[in-house]
């Protein structure tokens, strides 16, 4: 049994991640300050005695004896991490310093939960590791990706001064249950606009594509990478490359839903990728890990997910 610290465990990831762990016979201790978080979605873990839950920030020193850090504790939704720019480069780079800190003192791997944004309105397709990006440094999106790099830089140089076990994930967009209704990803905000018979609201042409990988899909490579004995630290693109354009993927959500619901278009932020697709092989060879999960099959578990969270009987 190991003693497993999960910071950001009570966000949409994090909850998968501490449940999944809680089931392998882990200790757990989930720290969150709940800013995009929420009780709700680590309530059943909490009967668990192996599981902890402490409020905590962060962006401030905190102190125990675990084996492993997984590092997720950061807002990753555009309007949630737009909404205090600099608490999210604080919680990024302060976050990831303590928590650095805190797996030198205790001898502890830490995994760091980096993103595709490190590509930024990326110029190579699809991404590869190898590729450095083309970030904007000073637009509305930098807070979060450069504050995700400084961490990869802070994680690598922490490995390399003070030989600190490091695994560094880049995940592409995710999606499942235990997404906040309100989160404003684009997911969410299509399946509760279709499920409501609410305008479905375009950002854009809708000719920007993403690829959506299944949360568990994504657990599952997470705990390979931070399991994996070859001493392989990444960094590693973790997502499905199934790509499609966000106006295909409203008509999906459309389709699967039932519903009524019109496509309307709103201006696209500033900054917004136009491409994004994860190259998987890195992952593939090192860690034997490829998604699983068929999009309508997981669409389908994150729709019922959002018809009893919004109490919708349809
Ligand atoms: P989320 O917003 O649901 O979860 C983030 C969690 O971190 C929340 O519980 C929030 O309350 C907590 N948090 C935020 N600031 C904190 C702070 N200062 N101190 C303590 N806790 C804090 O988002 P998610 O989708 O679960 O993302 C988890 C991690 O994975 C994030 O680091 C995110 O950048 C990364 N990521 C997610 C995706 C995705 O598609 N979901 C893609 C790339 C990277
Ligand atoms: N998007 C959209 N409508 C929405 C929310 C998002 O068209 O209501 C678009 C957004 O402009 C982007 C894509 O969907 O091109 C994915 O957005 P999201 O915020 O989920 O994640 P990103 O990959 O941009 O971080």
């Amino acid at each position: 049994m190991k003693r497993i610290l999960i910071t950001g465990g009570a966000g949409f990831i994090g909850s998968h991640l501490s449940k999944r762990l809680l089931d392998e016979g882990n200790d757990v201790i989930c720290l969150d300050n709940f800013f995009t978080g929420s009780k709700d979605n680590i309530r059943e873990l909490l009967q668990n005695d192996h599981f902890e839950l402490v409020r905590h920030d962060v962006t401030k020193e905190y102190f125990a004896e675990v084996d492993e850090i997984y590092n997720l504790a950061c807002p990753a939704s555009p309007p949630h991490y737009q909404y205090n720019a600099i608490k999210t480069i604080k919680t990024s780079i302060l976050g990831m310093i303590n928590m650095l800190g805190l797996a030198k003192r205790c001898k502890a791997r830490i995994l760091q939960a980096s993103t595709s944004e490190v590509y930024g309105d990326p110029m190579v397709h699809p991404q590869k590791e190898e590729y450095w990006g083309n970030v904007n440094p000073i637009g509305i999106r930098s807070c979060y990706d450069e504050g995700k790099r400084c961490a990869e830089t802070l994680m690598m140089d922490y490995h390399r001064q003070n030989n600190v076990d490091i695994r560094i994930i880049r995940i592409f967009n995710t999606y499942g249950p235990n997404m906040h209704p309100n989160d404003g990803r684009v997911v969410s905000n299509f399946i509760v606009q279709a499920l409501q018979n609410k305008d479905i609201t375009i950002y854009g042409d809708g000719s920007q594509t993403r690829s959506f990988c299944y949360v568990d899909d994504l657990v599952e490579g997470m705990i390979r990478m931070m399991n994996n004995k070859e001493g392989f630290i990444g960094p590693v693109n973790l997502g499905n490359p199934s790509e499609r354009t966000i106006l295909e993927f409203a008509q999906l959500i459309i389709k699967l839903t039932n519903s009524n619901s019109k496509i309307i278009n709103k201006p696209l932020p500033k900054d917004d990728p136009a491409r994004r697709r994860p190259d998987i092989s890195l992952a593939k060879e090192k860690l034997d890990w490829k998604p699983k999960t068929d999009i309508e099959e997981g669409l389908l578990k994150t729709i019922e997910y959002f018809e009893k969270k919004l109490e919708l009987n349809r």
